[in-house]
């Protein structure tokens, strides 16, 4: 078994889209980004890479490449699924928890699952989303930005 640990944090403005999970979430503020700027994958991501030993996001997919201008973060999942393949890992689940004020998640969350799981092969009860607010304080509280940790446990295959 290998346990991996992932967060990130985007800032929150106006006149872009709010994506989480894969899935587009009607508000009138959204993520900055360079890719579409979806803080809980890019956490899922770096929980994924961290527990295969294989760094970050960041050297995978660099902000100052062109080719992840605008791109859809849930094809950086697909991405790390090949590397997992490759090395012979099988996740065996991932949990995550997204940190903002507004808008209220609960009804996206099994579709935001349902995106991420089918990106890494999984079934939607391999992979858990919670949300929470701060109560108001710091930046998740003022609304000046969306949080997100994500966790995994993969298995090496026999
Ligand atoms: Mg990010």
């Amino acid at each position: 078994m290998r346990i991996g640990l992932g967060y990130d944090v985007h800032r929150l403005v106006s006149a872009r889209p709010l994506i989480l999970g894969g899935v587009r979430i009607p508000f009138d503020k959204g993520v900055l980004g360079h890719s579409d700027g979806d803080v809980l994958i890019h956490a899922i991501c770096d929980a994924l890479l961290g527990a295969a030993g294989l760094g970050d996001i960041g050297e995978h997919f660099p902000d100052t490449d062109p080719r992840w201008k605008g791109f859809s973060s849930v094809g950086f999942l697909e991405e790390i699924s090949k590397f997992l393949k490759e090395r012979r890992l099988e996740i065996n689940n991932i949990d995550c928890v997204v940190i903002l004020e507004k808008p209220k998640l609960a009804p996206h969350k099994k579709e935001m699952a349902s995106v991420i799981a089918r990106a890494l092969g999984l079934l939607p009860g391999q992979v858990n989303i919670k949300a929470t607010t701060e109560e108001g304080m710091g930046f998740t509280g003022r609304g000046e930005g969306v949080a997100a940790q994500a966790i995994t446990l993969l298995k090496e295959k026999s």
